[in-house]
């Protein structure tokens, strides 16, 4: 239950005056809210004005230049309103300072209104822009006015709010100033003797300076007010995360210790060895398996660095207590692929794999529900589709969930809502910086594959104008007589699946008349069984070009192809570039990938491009992309619909990261339950910033 005191700040907006639903719905979208209903004072009370207006140029009317905002403290002289039935001639009110006279001229105005504001007579202050014509000044529709004696009420740096079209700012701002005066009195979340070191405000403190800033000072992330409520939003994120942890950790983590004796025959059976990262991985696993705590470990390795044998081995060591573990991919395709892999292995080591995925037949899907809830079957490869509802697991112990980073924060709670509290392994081809593993996953163990299996070669990469196409599909000739494979990638469509499939359907057409057969296409709008055909046909040699929309994006695996064609290679971002480049260099042959761009190149494009050329360190790019695009996309949390941040820049606040991640750690393991007065408070800290979801987790634990 949320604390009372907070009632104020969870009011609706419109129960503000001036604000309908309407004018609501538009301050919903200005905020990202989802609803109207949904959008809270506490939203508008930590909306940061992303920029400010200075009124602090006072230069007399005289000095006024052109269109430059200015403050000017007049003394009114004469009104001349409009005369009666021509609303279209402006009301005029005529005004000077010691520098020489002005017109304040106003359309439509009411003439009792401008009476009040501008008495003859008396020394008032306006603020706006100053237009010349023929030597004269005239101010129109001054932006604020006020009596001179009421300049404390004149604010001359003003902040500016992010809008959308048809929201006025005056109101948005009414409503701010309306959210910030409900603000009550509340109690201190973070350490008196931390906040007296970093010379930050309090609460309200900072809440005010965010909405009052007086210089583009203030404007900085790191001025005190927003340096605060950085840390607030951090320390309330991390918290979360860290609740989530810890209740991941609290279900009773069953204790993993097997014998080896699946490990050692699937040693055995795989065709090559183990490099040294898997193996450390592999030990990183199973250590934290075989303590009564719940796993929960990130298992980051680039492309091809053979993340699915680690997954393999925990798995095993599931199977050699006689437990179970899923491996859940993103895509059927994956699924598949993992399937095809793992199920050869395993049943060489004496272990039962089935598939499970949203295309599995009614009639199969009985047969293998039953083997999975008779414990039958020990490994279980699938999509989401082995979260449902329907599925009952005899002896769940683990789950890899692969290529994390298409999955958000919210499925994988819902995998540990299962019921059964197994170990879990997430892995991802996204070389993560700390900073974003941090802040998006929150305090999690890392492995990391830092090599890539042994005799592989550097991929050659290079970047051609896609006019020069007829060149490609020579050398293309030329390399397909000599046995190779090449995947040839369509460009990506902005917004419509449908021209997706259709660049990728021509461009099948154009390569078949050269290379007939040899030439195949997959996309997303073919059957499954059509794209497990293709893909196996492509495995198989049968055909040797595969043209492809994004649909083998992540983890698709034929280590005898050689060559990447990616075709309006500017439209992809660099993460995803070195995703699709990751598909080849994988097996024992020279590999290239070859990036056909269309001119002229953006600024970035070309950055894209060159860095490409120049690196294959998947932590080099990311940390280039994360330059280029910012976190949110890098991360992906645009599909997974997490949150960004309001205050945050993890650039500027790096530093604050660490501290709040060691803060909630702390907190928590003084006061799990956030029982104390301190744990009261920052259970309030995570209503403030929408994270109370948490809050659920301690009783629920
Ligand atoms: P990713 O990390 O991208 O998921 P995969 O697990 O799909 O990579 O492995 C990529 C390829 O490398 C597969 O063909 C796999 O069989 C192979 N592989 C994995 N580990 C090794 C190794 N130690 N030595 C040689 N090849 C390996
Ligand atoms: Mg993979």
């Amino acid at each position: 239950m949320r604390p009372n005191l907070l009632d104020p700040l969870f009011v609706p907006i419109t129960s503000f005056t001036g604000i309908g639903p309407k004018i609501a719905a538009l301050i919903a979208k200005a905020l990202g809210r989802e609803s109207a209903d949904d959008t809270r004072a506490v939203d508008l009370l930590l909306l940061p004005p992303h920029r400010l207006i200075d009124r602090r140029n006072q230069p007399g009317v005289a000095y006024s230049p052109e269109h430059a905002i200015v403050t000017l403290k007049l003394h009114v002289d004469r009104h001349q309103p409009s005369p009666r039935g021509k609303g279209n001639v402006p009301y005029r009110v005529f005004a000077h300072d010691e520098t020489g006279d002005i017109a304040l001229t106003f359309f439509h105005a009411r003439q009792s209104w401008l009476e009040r504001s501008l008495p003859v007579g008396e020394t008032v202050l306006v603020s706006g822009k100053v237009d010349w014509f023929n030597g004269r000044a005239s101010m129109v529709h001054p932006d604020r006015m006020a009596l001179a004696e009421d300049i404390d009420n004149f604010p001359l740096v003003e902040p500016v709010y992010p809008l959308t079209a048809g929201l006025s700012p005056k109101l948005l701002q009414r409503a701010v100033d309306s959210a910030v005066a409900a603000l009550p009195d509340l109690p201190e979340w973070l350490n008196e003797a931390f906040l007296v070191q970093n010379g930050l405000p309090d609460f309200a403190a900072a809440v005010r300076g965010l909405h009052a800033p007086r210089d583009e000072h203030d404007m900085n992330p790191n001025a005190p007010a927003r340096r605060r409520l950085a840390y607030d939003e951090l320390l309330a994120g991390q918290l979360s995360l860290a609740l989530v942890r810890q209740r991941i950790r609290k279900l009773q983590g069953r204790p993993v210790k097997g014998d080896g004796s699946v490990r050692e025959k699937l040693l055995e059976a795989l065709p090559f060895q183990l490099t040294e990262s898997q193996r450390e991985a592999i030990a990183d696993i199973l250590k934290d398996m075989q303590s009564p705590n719940r796993m929960l470990r990130l298992l980051q390795g680039d492309v091809g660095s053979g993340k699915t044998a680690v997954a393999l081995f925990a798995m095993a060591a599931c199977a050699e207590v006689g437990g179970q573990s899923v491996l859940m991919a993103p895509t059927e395709i994956l699924a598949q692929q993992h399937f095809a892999t793992i199920e050869p292995l395993a049943r060489q080591a004496g272990v039962r794999v089935d598939i499970l995925t949203g295309r599995t037949k009614a009639k199969e899907r009985q047969a293998i529900l039953s083997r999975i809830e008779s414990g039958e079957t020990k490994m279980i490869v699938g999509t989401h589709a082995l979260f449902q509802e329907s599925v009952n697991y005899h002896d769940l112990l683990l789950a890899v969930v692969d290529e994390q980073h298409r999955f958000g924060v919210h499925q994988r709670l819902r995998l540990t809502a299962k019921g059964a509290a197994p170990h879990m392994l997430v892995t991802t081809a996204t070389p993560i910086p700390r900073t974003l593993v941090l802040s998006a996953f929150g305090d999690m163990d890392v492995s990391r594959l830092t090599e890539k299996p042994a005799g592989r070669l550097p991929i050659k990469t290079v970047t051609l104008e896609l006019e020069r196409i007829g060149d490609i599909v020579r050398r293309l000739k030329d390399a397909i007589s000599k046995g190779k494979k090449a995947y040839w990638i369509c460009p990506l469509v902005e917004e419509s699946e449908l021209s997706e499939l259709m660049s990728a359907e021509q461009r099948h057409a154009y390569l078949a008349a050269e290379f007939g057969a040899l030439v195949d296409v997959v996309h997303g709008r073919m059957s499954s069984a059509d794209k497990d055909r293709a893909m196996q046909d492509f495995k198989t040699g049968k055909t040797r070009i595969l043209v492809a929309t994004t649909v083998i994006e992540v983890g698709v695996d034929v280590p005898d192809a050689s060559i990447m064609v990616i075709e309006h290679a500017e439209r992809f971002g660099l993460a995803q570039l070195h995703q699709l480049r990751g598909r080849v260099g994988r097996g024992s042959e020279a590999s290239s990938c070859i990036l056909l761009y269309k001119g002229p190149l953006s600024e970035t494009a070309r950055a894209r491009l060159s860095i490409m050329r120049e690196s294959e360190d998947g932590f080099r790019i990311a940390e280039e992309d994360l330059k280029l695009r910012g976190e949110g996309e890098l991360l992906g949390t645009r599909q997974s619909g997490a949150p960004g941040f309001r205050l945050v820049d993890l650039e500027a606040h790096r530093d604050l990261l660490e501290t709040a991640r060691n803060d909630a750690r702390y907190i928590l393991e003084m006061d799990g339950e956030l029982a104390s007065e301190r744990g009261q408070a920052l259970r309030m800290l995570l209503y403030l910033w929408r994270r109370d979801e948490a809050i659920k987790l301690l009783r629920a634990g």
